[in-house]
């Protein structure tokens, strides 16, 4: 322990050898608790019972303390145990479990390279920030593979891998415990930066590579060849237009995403599909400083040609707004004009023409000189007019396929319908124009995405095989933006928390739930455990009609928008001092405290409705339809599907509707529409579909923590970590596992490990391995060696409390 302390000493950052100092002075008194308890053969536990640590502020440390004292209350403090210095693969067999061991373990872990860590069935991984050799390679998916076919397979070091084999077995034979479902998910959740997209790759890869294990005999190889190649070449193009550069990560993926790997009978991979959300579409016009735009426009600058550029009007990054905001043009270490080439040949092997490619091109050029449009207001109230471009207008009408007057009159004005029916033209202001074109835009770039993952799917879907191929069985894999508290919290982190909250509630009870379906099949009670349900804040959240996502979509669809202040204090009426996990702001009126399983979150009113409303007005929506371009009037669905009956019709149709039945009928597709095209709405669907598809399949769990903010392969900032540990809710699984009976052996296994127990007391009838003998052989040590109350006997397993297992180690070391 002491090399490595100095190891760590010398790798890590300041806060954790806080707590490595107090393990310092632990070690000389433990060593003599050791050499006493040797002497005087007092059981191992009672050794370290009065070593407390103690928690101030943040600051873990020691205090011995008189027998007869009583302990600090337990928030602050915790029973210190020598397991604490020890390295485990897996945290949850550590004694007395809490979280200075366990960030201990896992920082001492990274610091050793050692990047896995298991939390009973949880992995932990620790975003190393450099390659490491020989972690990756085909040689460990063989070693992983190979094991799980082996009628008794080993223990293997915690890995990625591991996680995917394990959703691979099930789905193809189950575990023998539950009755566990045919599909599965691997649910990686985690802050931007921790390592989320790596480890789903590498998912991906290891399921690859078992199919092509698994079917090696057959021989079907090339299809699985063909299903990788196309997963690879669609994932170069979702992240050049999904993924951006931010301060916490250079290829930061700004959307969440579900991919369904499908295999037939013969478990052999055979198509994949994605599901993707909430991409984030301000960033279009806006990124942080240091930030920048999707990776897509700079690659489109640096690789064209430059006849096409001149043909589309493009120059440099710096010449539009929307790739100059975040004052970063290139990005260390990214090669534009090489991922350029690396789109253009995915787009085409996934299937895209030659033209569809040019307009596609031509379209996202079209974005750029949108964001350019600057307007002049009139200050008499006149029209307002174009003030600059870096493209003549009718170029760029024609390049959305509309006319140069269309487009200009769909920016400065707006139709409205008088309550009576008439139609009023509006002039727009400078600003109501750039918020039109900039709402076009995000509207533009969003049904973009969305149709290139269909396109992708369809791809995806239509390998060699598809006519003849049924899907018998997937293993999904989520890669989604873990629990956000930030400075300013607003609607991307409301909608982010809330899908954690569902996350969490559904990890809750895989962890919990299941943990009691097994205790009441061993016939073990199971009131061990208490349960935390989050329900009560999603239904804060979401239970109509006074959640506060219901409240807030309905007052997105008044004609009178409420200001912020009145919005919170709709908010603060039915919960304040009602809801538990709802506070009134401290100060001010316009912010209100939800508090998640997480931790407390402030969230601003300001701009709450705006930035809700994610629908194009009328008139936009009209110059879109109308547009010649295929791919604008194909994706503008919504428009489509409302159709003339619905209050979408165009200028010319108006006088068509004149009386009051109409006008009804208008008012109620126009709430049901709008309804649907708020970001919550949207994102309320898509998260449902997403939660019924996790329900349906056994959950495999991957929680990434990020080590430090600054990209570091050698420092560790342990309240950062720490922090994660818990938006991750792996301290609730230390919780839950810590008041069961963690250790579970079966009466054979059992046996086997304490057979000598056995021997000691000259009992050798049960050294006949019948399972009748298991049993009793093993209930005749426990009640030999244990208290009644740490263990508990089950139909098929003994289980034990937590450092039960190592009382009955040292038991069988002293036999020696
Ligand atoms: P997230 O998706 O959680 O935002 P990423 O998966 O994109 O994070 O990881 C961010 C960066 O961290 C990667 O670009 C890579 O440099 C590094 N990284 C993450 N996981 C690993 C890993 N397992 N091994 C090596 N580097 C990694
Ligand atoms: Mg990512």
């Amino acid at each position: 322990v002491a090399i490595k302390r100095k190891t760590v000493n010398r790798r890590v950052s300041q806060p954790i050898n806080s707590y490595l100092s107090v393990l310092d002075r632990v070690i000389a008194e433990a060593a003599a608790a050791e050499e006493a308890r040797k002497e005087s053969d007092i059981p191992q536990q009672e050794v370290t019972k009065n070593v407390w640590l103690t928690k101030d502020n943040k600051t873990w440390s020691l205090e011995d303390l008189d027998p007869d004292t009583p302990p600090p209350p337990p928030e602050k403090s915790h029973p210190f145990d020598p397991s604490h210095m020890k390295d485990f693969e897996d945290a949850s067999l550590i004694n007395n479990l809490h979280e200075a061991p366990l960030l201990y373990l896992l920082l001492r872990r990274f610091s050793e390279h050692n990047i896995y860590t298991n939390c009973s069935d949880v992995l932990i991984s620790v975003n190393p920030y450099r390659k490491i050799e020989g972690m990756y390679t085909d040689e460990k998916i063989k070693e992983v593979y190979d094991n799980s076919t082996l009628e008794k397979p080993v223990t293997l070091s915690p890995h990625v891998y591991n996680i995917a084999n394990n959703a691979y077995s099930v789905m193809m034979n189950g575990v023998s415990t539950r009755d566990s479902k045919e599909n599965q998910s691997v649910i990686i959740s985690a802050e931007s930066g921790a390592g989320k997209t790596e480890a789903a790759k590498q998912v991906m890869k290891y399921l690859i590579s078992a199919s092509r294990l698994k079917n090696a005999e057959n021989a079907s190889e090339d299809d699985v060849d063909q299903i990788q190649a196309s997963l690879m070449q669609s994932n170069v193009i979702l992240e050049a237009f999904g993924n951006a550069k931010t301060l916490r990560n250079d290829n930061s993926s700004r959307f969440g995403k579900y991919i369904k790997l499908r295999y037939d009978e013969s478990y052999t991979l055979r198509g994949a599909y994605t599901e993707h959300f909430l991409l984030e579409k301000t960033r279009l016009l806006q990124a942080d400083k240091g930030e920048r735009n999707y990776h897509v426009f700079y690659q489109l600058l640096a690789g064209l040609d430059d006849a096409t550029k001149e043909s589309l009007h493009l120059s440099d990054p710096a010449d539009f707004s929307m790739l100059s905001c975040g004052e970063t043009l290139a990005v260390d270490g990214i090669d534009d004009r090489s991922e350029f080439e690396l789109l253009a040949a995915s787009l085409s092997t996934i299937g895209f023409a030659e033209q569809e490619t040019s307009d596609l091109y031509a379209l996202l050029a079209s974005l750029l000189h949108l964001g350019n449009l600057t307007f002049k207001g009139d200050e008499d109230g006149g029209r307002t007019t174009l003030a600059s471009n870096s493209i003549p207008i009718d170029k760029l009408s024609s390049f959305l396929g509309v006319g140069t007057m269309a487009l200009t009159d769909a920016v400065t004005v707006r139709n409205v319908r008088s309550g009576r029916g008439s139609i009023m033209s509006m002039n727009l202001d400078e600003s109501q124009s750039k918020q039109g074109v900039n709402a076009l835009i995000k509207h533009i770039y969003g049904n973009l995405f969305a149709w290139l993952i269909e396109k992708i799917n369809v791809s995806n879907a239509s390998n060699a095989h598809s006519s003849s191929f049924t899907s018998k069985a997937f293993v999904g894999i989520l890669d989604i933006f873990g629990f956000e508290i930030m400075k300013y919290n607003s609607l991307s982190q409301l909608c982010i928390n809330f899908a954690n909250e569902k996350l969490q509630q559904q990890f809750n009870q895989q962890i919990f739930v299941l943990e009691k379906e097994l205790y009441a099949k061993e016939g073990i009670p199971v009131d061990v455990i208490t349960f935390r349900d989050n329900q009560a804040v999603i239904d804060l959240l979401e239970k109509k009609p006074a959640g506060i996502i219901p409240l807030l979509e309905e007052q997105s669809l008044l004609s009178r928008k409420p200001n912020t202040s009145q919005l919170i204090s709709s908010f603060d009426k039915p919960h304040d001092g009602k809801h538990p996990n709802y506070q009134k702001a401290r100060f001010g009126n316009d912010a209100f405290v939800i508090k998640h399983f997480a931790g407390d979150v402030q969230y601003s009113g300001d701009a709450l409705i705006e930035k809700n409303n994610d629908s194009l007005h009328d008139d936009l929506k009209i110059l879109i339809n109308n547009s010649t371009n295929d791919f604008l009037a194909n994706t503008s669905t919504d428009f489509k599907r409302e159709g003339k009956s619905g209050y979408l019709v165009s200028v010319n149709d108006f006088t068509d509707h004149d009386d009051e039945e109409e006008e009804e009928d208008g008012a109620n597709s126009k709430t049901k529409l709008a309804a649907s095209n708020t970001v919550t709405s949207v994102f309320r669907s898509q998260l449902s579909k997403l939660v019924a598809t996790l329900t349906s399949t056994e959950p495999h769990y991957i929680k990434c923590i990020k080590p430090n903010s600054s990209k570091s392969a050698t420092t560790a900032n342990d309240e950062l970590v720490l922090e994660q540990l818990r938006y991750s809710g792996v301290l609730e699984v230390v919780r839950i596992r810590r008041e069961g009976f963690p250790i579970r052996l079966s009466f054979k296994e059992f046996h086997k490990r304490f057979e000598i127990l056995c021997f000691k007391d000259d009992f050798p009838a049960f050294r006949k391995a019948t399972p009748a003998d298991n049993e009793a052989a093993a209930t005749f040590i426990c009640e030999k060696c244990l208290d009644p109350n740490e263990f508990a006997h089950g139909k098929t397993k003994i289980f034990m409390r937590n450092g039960i297992q190592e009382k009955l180690l040292s038991l069988v070391q002293n036999v020696f």
